[in-house]
């Protein structure tokens, strides 16, 4: 039952997680909102001081900033990935992302340490540990 119950904590993140996306889509709106009134304000308003839109900006970056992690996290429960480009979730393995053509990164693979003091199978490639005579996953004597 353990692969169930992770199925329904992943549905239930995944849940929250989108609850939280319309947070910050909604945050997102407001402090453009604010921006633009700004801006409008200043521009009407000639001769006047221009404000300081660095805080509103910082504000606006932060919010896009969680609304990525959060997107991230949640195509990582999907088991896909994030297309670098489009920001869109695409299934992971896929060349190519289905939604903007851009060519997905492929993952470097994991680079295997050798455990100390032991080595890697010349049949298989299989860490070998130490002290074992036979590789355990194909069987090739490792000489030792
Ligand atoms: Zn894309
Ligand atoms: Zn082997």
């Amino acid at each position: 039952m353990a692969g169930f119950m992770d199925k329904m904590n992943s549905l239930t993140e995944t849940t929250k997680l989108n609850g939280e996306l319309k947070n910050l889509q909604q945050q997102r709106q407001n402090l453009m909102a604010q921006l633009g009134q700004a801006v409008y304000d200043y521009k009407k308003n000639e001769g006047g001081e221009e404000p300081d839109y660095s805080q509103m900006i910082e504000a606006i970056d932060a919010v896009n900033a969680n609304t990525k992690a959060i997107e991230e996290r949640i195509a990582i429960l999907k088991g896909g990935v994030v297309c670098p480009n489009c920001s869109q979730i695409v299934p992971q393995g896929n060349r190519f992302c289905p939604h903007c053509g851009h060519e997905m990164p492929t993952p470097e693979p994991p680079q295997m340490q050798a455990p100390a003091g032991g080595g890697f199978c010349s049949g298989c490639g299989a860490p070998i540990q130490p002290g074992m005579k036979f590789c355990a996953k194909c069987g090739t004597p490792t000489g030792a």
